[in-house]
């Protein structure tokens, strides 16, 4: 059986891509086909998180499997969701798999996919669903000692990612989480002690760089505590000598970030790196998104954090196309980002999918979109005086031709919300 204690992603990548795909039927106790767990999470990448802490560990059970038609237990996993709804796929493929099975074979589903359940609706017999804790799950029942790992040396990025809390409490209405249940567990400050003084002891050069990573990282300890924790979190990192640096790359909800938090994150004097999603530059916007932070709340984060850390590299999140988006929300971001000068920033289109909340509400097209985005683009220039990185998606070539027919209007029109038959069926809401 395998043995990955000791070894760093790239070697397990390389070990992943040498596993003989299937064995002799005849050879093996179980006859497991993980076809489609290592096509989601190989192929189609799955998350940095499931690749880390479930699928890896999950290599001892992958290493002999036999054929889809010798199969008795087929595993199957997919990301679900991400800003796209996949629940259809799921469904498809679950059906086929169904359809084609050997009699008596049963699917058991990993992951985030098993939020399928509900919509299958027991259409499909002999089928079971792991969500959480899958790799120690599937560990005991077929008896292989694997089960997930919270704590991954990264050889490739040479840092040690810690996952010390898995889930979101919050609903934000453009987000997965208002239709899909992951459910919420924190690793308790004890466990993250252990692990932390055993590698220490191990292999305290893994110390050195520390990538702390969670959906939402704000909300660390609720569930054992009754209150976050993060601030006592960051502090037992920082009392670490071998910690030279923390970085934070997954956006923190800003409007959970308590005056505990707060303190904690502007005294984290190893802290390099911070994600803090602006996400809207209104307050009509983050109402309606159902963001719990307003724009007052970010400049007061964004202020401290650099007043105390000069040197820290933030980075920013924001969305365009939300619904009854308009060029006033535009400007106001533009001013915010201009108040708040983050080092990095990603613009990323809101994808409207059915089960979100904000589906309901008449939606931007995809010309002012884009409008939006060539506007934003352009007062950027003159609000960002510290060096910034901007990420954006490319703009089309058709809607070039319609933005020089708004950049005529802009010039017109200048702090003026656009006429109303160019907003599409667009509203806003008082
Ligand atoms: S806080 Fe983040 S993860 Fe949680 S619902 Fe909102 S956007 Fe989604």
């Amino acid at each position: 059986m395998l043995n990955l204690n000791q070894l760093g992603i790239q070697e397990k990548e390389l070990l992943l891509s040498r596993i003989p795909k299937y064995v002799d039927p005849q050879k093996v106790h179980f006859k497991i086909n993980a076809f489609f767990v290592h096509r989601n999470c190989t192929v189609f990448e799955e998350c940095y998180r499931e690749k880390m802490v479930s699928y890896y560990p999950m290599l001892p059970l992958l290493e002999k499997q036999v054929e889809f038609a010798e199969a008795d237990y087929i595993l199957y996993c997919h990301r679900y969701a991400c800003c796209h709804d996949m629940s259809d796929i799921v469904l498809k493929e679950l059906a086929a798999i169904d359809q084609h099975r050997k009699p008596g074979a049963e699917i058991i589903v990993v992951g985030k996919a098993a939020n399928v359940e509900q919509l299958l609706n027991g259409s499909i017999k002999n089928i079971s669903f792991y969500m959480s804790h899958f790799t120690e799950k599937l560990g005991k029942r077929f008896q292989v000692s694997i089960k997930e790992n919270y704590f991954v040396w990264d050889d490739e990025y040479n840092w040690l990612a810690i996952w010390p809390v898995d889930g979101c409490l919050q609903k934000c209405k453009f987000c997965r989480r208002s239709y899909m249940e992951i459910p919420f567990e924190s690793l308790s400050l004890d466990i993250v002690k252990q692990n932390l003084d055993f590698i220490k002891e191990s292999n305290p050069e893994r110390l050195h760089n520390i990538s702390l990573r969670a959906e939402n990282l704000t909300e660390y300890g609720i569930d054992i505590y009754g209150r976050p924790m993060l601030h006592k979190l960051l502090d037992l990192l920082q009392s670490y000598e071998e910690i030279h640096s923390i970085n934070i790359p997954i956006g923190l909800c800003i409007g959970e970030i308590n005056s505990d938090i707060l303190d904690a994150l502007c005294r984290c004097s190893k802290l390099s790196e911070i994600s803090l999603n602006l996400e809207a530059g209104t307050n009509r916007l983050l109402d309606l998104i159902g963001k719990p932070h307003h724009v007052e709340d970010a400049i007061n984060v964004y202020d401290k954090l650099r007043s105390s850390n000069p040197n820290l590299y933030i980075s920013s999140v924001f969305m365009l196309g939300l619904p009854t988006e308009g060029i006033e929300d535009i400007f106001e971001l533009a001013k915010l980002i201009g108040i708040c000068q983050p080092d990095h920033l990603r613009c990323n289109y809101y994808i409207c999918a059915p089960k979100h909340p904000l589906a309901k509400l008449p939606q931007i097209n995809k010309q002012v979109r884009e409008y939006h985005l060539k506007i934003l683009l352009k007062q950027l220039k003159s609000t960002l005086n510290r060096r910034c990185t901007i990420e954006y998606p490319s703009i089309s070539k058709k809607s070039r031709k319609f933005q020089r027919k708004m950049n005529i209007l802009e010039e017109i029109n200048k702090y003026s919300p656009l006429p109303h038959h160019l907003r599409s069926n667009a509203v806003y809401i008082p």
